[in-house]
């Protein structure tokens, strides 16, 4: 197998573009996708502070790692879940990263900063624990961007979560939703501007970047995931890709190019006013927010847990 681009020996093939890469010309592959996807959402100002969202994982590292070969400014942001081994695992691959680099990584710890982990507080409140976990998410990444002064807040969806996304999306008509499922949503009444830079690149690509970069990263998929919904639409989306590789891309920028706009409206629908939330000041529709309510709910339970 030879390298497309200079005929040296390939280490990687990439069915979606039909072509084989050496080291050096996949690292460039991936460094021109990211830049690409950035130019053409205009997800990024040269001088704009960058608050990478890093989970431990391979996405989350590589997009860190590719924004500041870019030139870009970007620290790190780790929330700690209360996962059990597998968020003291993760956690350890963040810092590690940030460390041997000589990067700021912001940390906020869950059970520490707010008084319930995931799975316990999930319970309490009657949530999956995927909701709960991605409405914390949600709130402490914004909370830390306005802190911090960052201009933007970016993670590392990629090609395959956001095609198996709008899978899901579709199956089930979801229009507000997939009026929204853009890879850029701006900043507006207190939230910071959100970009997904590495749309252009699949799960595969990720983990072979941080492969060939030498960046180590947690393997572990979160054992929350497992049997979940996104899981099965990827598994799905997986097998028609096997048969007809660029299948997830023309899905997904197809979507984009000739069918977002038309939910638009759909999901501007739910635009209602937004004022501080009375607990944490955060912009919310109601008197307090829904992470402010999933604290009240969930904190005093593992409080009282955690004393028995
Ligand atoms: S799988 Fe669910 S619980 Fe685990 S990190 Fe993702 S959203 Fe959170
Ligand atoms: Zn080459
Ligand atoms: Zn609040």
């Amino acid at each position: 197998m030879k390298c497309t681009v200079c005929k040296g020996p390939a280490v990687i093939d990439v069915r979606r573009h039909n072509a084989n890469f050496c080291a050096e010309h996949f690292l460039r592959l991936c460094r021109d996708q990211v830049a690409k996807a950035i130019k053409d959402f205009t997800m990024l100002q040269p001088g704009e502070r960058a608050l990478v969202a890093v989970s431990g994982g391979k996405d989350s590292l590589a997009v860190w790692d590719i924004l500041l070969e870019l030139g870009y400014q970007a620290d790190g942001l780790y929330l700690g879940l209360g996962i059990g081994d597998y968020s003291d695992t993760s956690g350890t691959f963040a810092r590690a990263f940030a460390t041997e680099r000589d990067l700021t990584l912001v940390e906020v710890d869950l059970p520490t900063d707010h008084g319930f982990d995931i799975p316990t507080g999930a319970r309490a409140a009657r949530r999956a624990p995927c909701s709960a976990c991605g409405l914390s998410k949600r709130h402490l990444f914004d909370d830390a961007a306005r802190r911090g002064g960052y201009d933007v807040v970016v993670t590392g969806h990629n090609l395959d979560d956001e095609a198996a996304v709008l899978f899901g999306n579709v199956l089930h008509w979801q229009a507000d939703y997939l009026g929204r499922q853009l890879p850029v949503l701006p900043a507006r009444d207190g939230f910071p501007r959100k970009v997904k830079p590495l749309v252009r690149l699949g799960e595969r690509e990720t983990a072979a970047y941080c492969v060939l970069r030498g960046i180590d990263y947690i393997v572990e998929e979160c054992p929350m995931a497992a049997g979940n919904k996104h899981l099965g639409y990827k598994a799905a989306l997986n097998a028609v890709e096997a048969t007809s590789p660029g299948t997830k891309h023309d899905f997904y920028f197809g979507f984009l190019d000739r069918a977002s706009h038309r939910f638009a409206a759909d999901a501007g629908a739910e635009r209602e006013e937004l004022r501080p939330c009375a607990t944490c000041g955060a912009p919310t529709t109601g008197e307090v927010c829904a992470f402010c309510r999933l604290v009240e709910r969930a904190a005093v339970p593992v409080a009282l847990g955690r004393r028995r």
